[in-house]
């Protein structure tokens, strides 16, 4: 047997002082300087990480909104707000051709979104977060509670964050959070001396500090704040705040603010045609005052924009078109296990169809098609000959008779 002269490369040890030795086409490798190796790659790709985080990618409004086309469908109007809002709000985080004495300070533009539920509120500012690269997290503000009562405190939403951004402090000061149900946190009475609505009050006072920018002690592992517990400090001036809410009923404070308007200042000019059906295009900050946020609240929620409901036409899209739409997904399901899904239209019409009946909006197209798809789904996979799945309308009733759609509606 020859003598192992082998030695590594890197540290010069000889084979027999080492575990193993691995060679190459002309050099070897210890066990130990493969560990050390591993761990420089380790850290440089750190680094690379931190380094890449603050260079997100800044796009231009329209590009923005293209990007929004891609998964978010109709709601052009609020795309378009949104967009410039977004631009706007990293140029100013970015500093681009801002002098450091330059007197002109550029104030944060944070966003409202009013719409019904299920309308793309939240889709919109995932979507948005996605496309930047930035940690967004969502919070219910309905869960929120002034601190010292029961419930989270308004500072657990950066909790969330920070840990979105796995404890990437400058990460998470650069994120995106948006703020679902701000409506529940109205003031229920019209006059704030009539009745003092602690718990929606209270929670709209205690967000405005956390919109406005401040410096925040957050617990990173979330709860309740401690003595003991170690407090991570956060800029929340950089963060963007996108809120939404459904504000049932503000059409009519709209179309009451219009009518008065257009009797103060209306007569003798000829008067502007204003489209009943969809008041909410026409919404103004005062609105939401009217509708109980708190003026100061209202301040610091600068941009705002509405979402349309969705007709039949709009979920019939939502089903087929965005990048990532339910029924290619489903296609992609059975694909993984080489079967060809093939659907009918009739199909997608009639699950529309149910979605509208049972009022249940975008969310519901996915549990109507869980109904539909749910046998194919259960069988085909462990059928070896079943190589092509074709859903056709007659099929598509029966498994909704089947199943007894008449469950998912809403009450
Ligand atoms: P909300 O307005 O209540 O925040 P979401 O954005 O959470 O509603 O919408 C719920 C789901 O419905 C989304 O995840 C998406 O699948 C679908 N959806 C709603 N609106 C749209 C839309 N305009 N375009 C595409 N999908 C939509």
């Amino acid at each position: 047997m020859t003598k192992d002269t082998r030695k590594c490369s890197f540290c010069g040890r000889e084979g027999k002082s080492v575990d193993m030795l691995i060679s190459g086409i002309n050099a070897h490798i210890c066990d130990r300087c493969v560990d050390q190796a591993q761990l420089i790659v380790a850290e440089e790709q750190k680094m690379k990480h931190k380094e890449k985080v603050p260079s997100f990618k800044l796009l231009k409004p329209a590009e923005i909104k293209e990007h929004l086309d891609l998964y978010v469908i109709g709601q052009d109007d609020a795309k378009k707000v949104l967009s410039v809002a977004v631009y706007n709000h990293y140029k100013r985080i970015s500093g681009k051709g801002i002098a450091k004495d330059d007197e002109v300070e550029i104030e944060k533009s944070n966003i409202v979104l009013v719409g019904e539920t299920g309308t793309g509120k939240t889709l919109m500012a995932r979507t948005i977060a996605k496309m930047l690269q930035v940690p967004f997290c969502i919070a219910d503000a309905t869960v929120l509670t002034e601190a010292g009562y029961v419930g989270e405190d308004v500072e657990s939403i950066l909790s969330r964050l920070l840990q979105v951004a796995d404890f990437d402090v400058a990460a998470a000061e650069r994120g995106i959070v948006f703020i679902d149900e701000v409506d529940k946190i109205a003031r229920k009475s019209d006059n704030p001396s009539i009745t003092r609505d602690v718990s929606g009050e209270g929670v709209q006072q205690a967000l405005l500090k956390i919109l406005e920018g401040a410096i925040v002690s957050v617990p990173p592992q979330g709860g309740r704040k401690h003595p003991e517990q170690k407090m991570v400090q956060i800029n929340t001036q950089n963060i963007l705040f996108i809120c939404g809410g459904a504000f049932d009923g503000i059409e009519k404070r709209i179309s009451s603010r219009l009518q008065t308007n257009a009797i103060g200042y209306g007569i003798g000019k000829e008067k502007q045609e204003v489209d009943k059906d969809n008041m909410l295009q026409y919404i103004a900050p005062q609105d939401l005052k009217s509708f109980g946020l708190i003026p100061e609240l209202v301040g610091r929620l600068p941009v705002l924009s509405y979402l349309n409901p969705l007709d039949s036409e709009a979920l019939r899209r939502i089903l087929t078109e965005p990048r990532n739409a339910l029924i290619k997904q489903y296609i992609k399901l059975f694909e993984m296990d080489g079967i060809k899904l093939k659907i009918d239209e009739e199909v997608y019409d009639l699950i529309v169809e149910k979605a509208v009946e049972f009022k249940l909006g975008a969310r519901g197209l996915r549990s109507i098609c869980e109904l539909i798809m749910m046998d194919a789904m259960f069988n085909a996979p462990s059928e070896k000959t079943t190589k092509n799945v074709h859903l056709t309308l007659d099929y598509a009733r029966k498994m909704l008779h089947i199943s007894n759609i008449g469950r998912l509606k809403v009450a």
